[in-house]
């Protein structure tokens, strides 16, 4: 694994020290990454891998939203806990058959199947080796669009790829292509970085108007990439005013 879920935390902690604004959301991130670090870890010991063994964490997700998620969230919580384990699996199924395109999906309650799926959907995929052919748009082992791009550092400059939503698998990407619709012309691929903030940027596509945002490892090798995306709203917030769509959301919808 690249990112370990210890790292993920411990990222977070850091980023509370630094964005002090943000250590609402961080903090709600940090408990719900140590509630997936258990989901993970569990699945090690059974041996039946059907989605229904996640229905047992639900209660302790529950109670991690009734702790600090966002009102909204709490609501759902509430509603949720009521379901019957059936309505709970045929929403957990539903999100993972259609991980591209989850739109039917009430956002509230996305979330909750994310956080669950998230862990599992990363379980599998260490599991399996996917070869690759070309830069795929959608992850090569779920489906599921990327949340951030991210750029190591290789030979001179660096190597990019892209970094799964849901199970957190990385792929190699072309540096110079929308993920959305394609688009390889440098002309209609703006980007924009953020004053003080330069390891992160906003990599837009003027021809389909979707973005993504990319983590510069040569810059910051600390970064965890998906807490990273998480710590910086502010550049959804901009891209939004400048009408272009987040390609991937993030666990939050975001
Ligand atoms: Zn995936
Ligand atoms: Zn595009």
């Amino acid at each position: 694994m690249k990112f370990s879920w210890d790292l993920r935390i411990e990222r977070a902690g850091e980023l509370i020290k630094k964005q002090p604004a943000l250590s609402d959301l961080l903090s709600f991130y940090q408990q719900l990454a140590r509630f997936q670090k258990s989901v993970f870890e569990n699945l090690d010991s059974v041996v039946d891998h059907d989605i229904a063994v996640l229905l047992p964490s639900f209660p302790e997700l529950v109670k991690v939203v009734r702790s600090s998620g966002s009102s909204q969230l709490k609501l759902a919580a509430e509603s949720l806990a009521q379901a019957s384990p059936d309505e709970q699996l045929v929403l957990l199924e539903s999100v993972w058959q259609h991980q591209a395109d989850c739109s039917e999906v009430a956002p509230e309650h996305l979330f909750f199947a994310k956080a669950l799926l998230q862990p599992y959907a990363e379980y599998l995929a260490i599991a399996e080796i996917t070869t690759l052919e070309g830069s795929p748009p959608i992850c090569p082992f779920c489906g599921s669009r990327p949340q951030v791009a991210v750029l190591r550092p290789e030979g001179d400059g660096g190597k990019k790829s892209l970094i799964c939503s849901l199970c957190s698998t990385e792929w190699a990407f072309r540096r110079l292509k929308c993920p959305n619709c394609g688009e390889e012309n440098k002309d209609k691929l703006p980007v924009f970085v953020a004053e003080g903030l330069d390891y992160i940027r906003v990599d837009a596509c003027d021809t389909c108007h979707t973005y993504i945002k990319l983590v510069d490892m040569t810059k910051e090798g600390r970064a965890v990439p998906v807490v990273d995306e998480l710590a910086t709203v502010s550049l959804n917030l901009w891209a939004q005013e400048k009408q272009y769509q987040k390609f991937g959301p993030n666990l939050f919808g975001l």
